[in-house]
């Protein structure tokens, strides 16, 4: 059996796996990581939104990303019929940044892990944790590779496993989310009437039934991105293939049906359900979880890349002052501040399918100033406690749609 000696180990190499690795490396602790994958590899997660920057920034990763001229994105569209509500990044309460890109992920991670070899840092592609065992002091994790068993001792684990959820489902962690189970059928699209549509620039969210929406991600490669997410039973209502399915729902939908039903699609038509997960606690002794393997809601405002990377960010920087010898508060200083802004989506992710948001999104006189705060948490700065629509999240986001239904019927 190999045996490897590292300060810190780290368990995945998405964009929460990379950035902790890139912020880890750079001071100087020795790191590693393992990717059960051979990259690149598919995963879903392709709209990023802007706060997503200052994570890349930190991690030393952002300049190799810009060199990859993905497509930018500046804003969100939201559209119910003929009523469109467009979000601009730049109008934003917070002060950050307004941009970022929407992105086929296979590069994009590929890119991140590459850039944090060329640093210096080992990664095991191929390589599955299938034990972990915590001492005093250290841990020993066992990965299984074509070459056989590699034993690695670490002073610290960082779990970015995402949806493979090691340290949660090795020690039953996990707890069902409050999140209802939903379901999404999705494919990328030869998308050649794209400049009849004007929205490269951002992602467009189509409201097709109050609980059924569907995503369009254009890409810089000519490619886009679409996908319909709803409950299970909206989905059994048509039958054969993912395939058969997906194209005769979009023959459904007059703003798509005409720029995508005769293109080609690009992959398999794929289907995921049941994405929500939580768990109670994000640490334990010689190991902190980020990115997905915290908590999961929902893909419907892009949060999950922003919410990955920015708990990785945090948390490296903990785990270096920690084995650099301060004493770390983790409830406080992570877990308490990671919740506060997975709490902040929850409320938006609840309040679009119960059609609050729908209410505020479409209304017809909008106030810019409250329109811009919650422009800001569509970028992801959803830890701007000068945002009223971030520190008081549920009561301004209810009483705002209730006053818009008042205002609407007198
Ligand atoms: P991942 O990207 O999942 O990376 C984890 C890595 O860990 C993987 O490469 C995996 O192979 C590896 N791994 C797993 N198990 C092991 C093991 N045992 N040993 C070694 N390695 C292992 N987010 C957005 O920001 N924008 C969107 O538009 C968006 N759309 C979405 C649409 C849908 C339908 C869904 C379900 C999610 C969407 N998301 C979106 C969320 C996004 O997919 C995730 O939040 C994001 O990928 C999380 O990144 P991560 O680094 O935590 O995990």
């Amino acid at each position: 059996m190999r045996k490897e000696k590292v300060d810190v180990l780290i368990i995945g190499a998405g964009p929460a796996g990379s950035v902790s690795a890139g912020i880890i490396q750079k001071s100087g602790l020795k790191v590693m990581v393992v990717e059960k994958m051979r990259f690149p590899r598919f995963v879903i997660g392709e709209s990023l939104l802007p706060r997503t920057m200052e994570a890349l920034e930190d991690a030393g990763l952002l300049d190799k990303i810009k060199s990859m001229n993905f497509q930018e994105k500046f804003g969100a569209k939201f559209v119910r019929g003929d009523e469109v509500c467009d979000y601009n990044f730049s109008d934003q309460h917070t002060k950050g940044w307004n941009w970022t890109w929407q992105v086929p992920r296979a590069d994009f991670d590929l890119a991140l892990i590459e850039e944090v070899q060329k640093k210096g840092t080992h990664v095991f592609f191929e390589s599955e944790v299938i034990d972990i065992k915590f001492f005093p002091d250290h841990s020993t994790t066992i990965i299984q590779s074509a070459e056989g068993i590699t034993e690695i001792e670490a002073k610290f684990i960082i779990d970015a496993s995402g949806y493979g959820r090691v340290i949660p489902k090795m020690f039953h962690l996990d707890k069902p989310s409050s999140i209802k189970t939903r379901k999404t059928i999705f494919n990328h699209f030869k998308d050649e009437l794209r400049n009849e549509f004007e929205e490269a620039n951002r992602i467009t969210i189509i409201v097709h039934k109050p609980e059924v929406w569907i995503w369009v991600i254009p890409f810089s490669n000519g490619n886009t991105s679409v996908g319909f997410v709803g409950n299970t039973e909206f989905f059994d209502k048509f039958e054969g293939t993912n395939k058969d399915i997906l194209k005769e729902i979009i023959a459904l939908e007059p703003y798509i049906a005409r720029r995508f039903e005769n293109f080609d699609i690009q992959m398999e038509t794929q289907s995921i359900e049941g994405w929500s997960v939580t768990i109670d606690k994000f640490y334990g002794d010689g190991f902190v979880l980020v990115g997905n393997v915290t908590e999961f809601l929902d893909p419907v405002f892009s949060s999950g890349v922003t919410l990955a990377v920015s708990s990785a960010q945090r948390a490296a920087h903990l785990v270096v002052d920690k084995l650099n010898g301060r004493e770390v508060n983790w409830e406080k200083e992570y877990q308490k501040p990671t919740e506060y802004g997975v709490n902040a989506f929850r409320t938006y992710v609840e309040g679009w399918y119960d059609g609050t948001l729908h209410t505020i999104f479409f209304a017809k006189n909008q106030n810019q100033e409250i329109k811009n705060q919650i422009c800001s948490v569509l970028a992801g700065y959803v830890w701007d406690e000068s945002n009223p629509f971030i520190n008081d999240h549920y009561s301004k986001v209810t009483n705002l749609a209730m006053a818009i239904k008042i205002l609407e019927k007198a």
